[in-house]
């Protein structure tokens, strides 16, 4: 019995569709995953919905939030109540203003010289919303770069000529917005932060668990979290955080898993507030 409670489909950046994860899963020897697509739960229904039957899906979603110091933190939330109108309110600023974002990106390219528009982009984005990496798709495709990452780095990134920040909302208030909704806050991958601070700041606002396991940690990585969340009386959480053949990452679901004991933890601390 294994979990993975990190996974994109295509309703984000990754390129499973909510009805194919499922299957794809069972194949990898999961029985409990969580649908966590990026600031969006526009897939959950879908997967719990065309799920094998051994499988339990989980409502996730991951909210990406910045610090005051300008640090990006990734708050995951499971057994999210997907119909809270606060979140859905949220949400949708969110999906508005990456839209806008990727029509300010487009633009400064286009006043670099690079010849790209929204349509563009908007075949590999497939549904909800539309992010950079599609973007960086788009630039690999017209062969303005090579791969993803150069088009991070080249043109996108933070401090790269086409970069623009996006519509904010720090990791405060995404702990507070899935508390709301019932659900269950974890920190992800906290060993791709700079600074660690944030992890106890996070505690009095609720945060309940933080990833242990995870796809960009190091085997010492997740030995010093899971101490970590020992120490300060978080859950340990974990998964792939795995976004689909051909996607960002390579493939690598049912190579990052958790115990069902974690998931069991996490479940008993929903609906706190
Ligand atoms: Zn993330
Ligand atoms: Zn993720």
């Amino acid at each position: 019995m294994k979990a993975d409670l990190h996974l994109h489909t295509t309703e984000s950046d990754g390129t499973w569709t909510p009805s194919q994860i499922g299957t794809e899963a069972v194949k990898r020897g999961l029985s409990v995953i969580a649908i966590t697509d990026h600031d969006t739960t526009a897939g959950v229904k879908e997967a719990v919905r065309n799920a094998p039957t051994e499988l339990k899906v989980i409502p996730g979603i991951e909210l990406s939030t910045t610090t005051e110091a300008e640090e990006e933190v990734h708050i995951l939330g499971y057994w999210i109540d997907i119909s809270n109108p606060h979140l859905e309110d949220k949400l949708i600023r969110f999906r508005e203003s990456r839209i806008g974002r990727a029509h300010e990106i487009i633009s400064k390219l286009n006043q670099l010289g690079i010849p790209l528009n929204y349509e563009d982009v908007l075949q590999f984005a497939s549904r909800s919303v539309v992010s950079r990496s599609h973007i960086a798709a788009a630039l690999q495709k017209t062969g303005v770069v090579q791969s993803k990452t150069e088009a991070f780095t080249k043109w996108l990134g933070v401090g790269a000529p086409a970069y623009v920040p996006r519509f904010k909302i720090e990791p405060q208030e995404a702990v507070g917005l899935i508390l709301d909704a019932g659900g269950v806050p974890v920190l992800a991958h906290p060993g791709l932060l700079t600074d660690l601070r944030i992890i106890s700041d996070l505690i009095p606002h609720g945060l309940v668990g933080i990833e242990v396991v995870h796809s960009a940690h190091s085997p010492s990585q997740t030995e010093y979290f899971l101490r970590i969340a020992g120490e300060l009386g978080l859950i340990p959480s974990g998964g792939s955080d795995c976004h689909g053949p051909g996607g960002k990452d390579q493939l690598f679901m049912g190579d990052y898993t958790i115990p069902i004991h974690w998931v069991d933890e996490l479940y008993s601390q929903r609906g706190r507030y």
